[in-house]
C-alpha cells in the first residue's frame, strides 16, 4: 500500500496570488470553464488532495468550480465564521486530515485540520467527481515493427499495442485567466464525461496518482 500522500511538485505563489484575485471572475465564467476542455484541465499547482493510502493528485479548475457549486468544496471560514471558504486542496490518512482554501468573504487562505472527519466527507463527494472528467484515455492501435531473422532477414509485422491518449493541451491559470478578462472566444475541445471510466478506475485501483 502507498502510505505517501500525492504532493504536488512546487506550490507557484504567483498562481496563487492570481487565484486570490480572480476568484469572483472564475465563479462568474463557470460556465466557460466547464465547457471548454483547455479550461477544465488546467491544474492550479495549490489545487490537490493528498492521503496517504488513498493517493491522490491535482484537482482541475472544472472540478474546483464545480466542487463550489455543489457545495462539496464549500466551508466555514475560521476567520469570519461564514460558509465561504474554498476548499483548494485537502488530505489526510485514517486518523488525521486538513483541508486548506481561500475565504471570498476575508480573502485570506486557512487551514483546519483534525480527525479523519475533517477530508473523508469531502474526499468521497469528490473523487468519483475528478474520476468523471477523465483528461487521457487508452485505445488499442495496430503498428508495424520490424522483426529481423536470420532466414528471412528484416520482415514487418503488425503488433496490437495500447496507446496513451492526452485529450488535451491545458492552459496554466494565468492563461485562463488573461482569457477570461479579454473575453478571447477560444475554439474549445469538448470536456470528456465518463461516469466510471475503467482506465482510471484501475489507476485508482493501484493508488497511483491521476
Ligand atoms: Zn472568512
Amino acid at each position: 500500500m502507498k502510505a505517501e500522500g500525492f504532493r504536488p511538485s512546487k506550490i507557484n505563489k504567483k498562481e496563487l496570488h492570481i487565484f486570490t484575485e480572480s476568484a469572483e471572475l472564475i465563479l462568474n465564467n463557470s460556465q466557460k470553464i466547464l465547457n471548454c476542455g483547455e479550461y477544465f484541465h488546467c491544474k492550479p499547482s495549490f489545487s490537490f488532495v493528498s492521503t496517504f493510502y488513498f493517493g491522490g493528485g491535482h484537482i482541475p479548475l472544472g472540478v474546483l468550480v464545480l466542487g463550489f457549486e455543489r457545495d462539496i468544496l464549500r466551508d466555514w471560514c475560521p476567520n469570519c465564521g461564514e460558509v465561504n471558504r474554498w476548499v483548494l486542496s485537502l488530505g489526510g490518512g485514517l486518523s488525521i486530515g486538513w483541508k486548506w482554501g481561500l475565504c471570498l468573504n476575508c480573502k485570506i487562505y486557512s487551514k483546519t485540520e483534525g480527525s479523519a472527519t475533517e477530508y473523508i466527507p469531502v474526499w468521497k463527494d469528490l473523487i468519483p467527481l475528478i474520476m468523471s472528467f477523465p483528461s487521457k484515455g487508452y485505445v488499442e492501435v495496430e503498428k508495424q515493427s520490424p522483426k529481423f531473422s536470420w532466414s528471412n532477414g528484416i520482415i514487418y509485422k503488425n503488433e496490437k499495442i495500447i496507446e496513451k491518449v492526452v485529450y488535451y493541451n491545458p492552459l496554466s491559470l494565468e492563461e485562463v485567466i488573461h482569457e477570461l478578462i479579454n473575453g478571447k472566444e477560444r475554439k474549445c475541445s469538448d470536456v470528456v464525461y465518463s461516469f466510471k471510466d475503467p482506465e482510471l478506475q484501475k489507476a485508482f485501483m493501484k493508488k497511483e496518482s491521476w
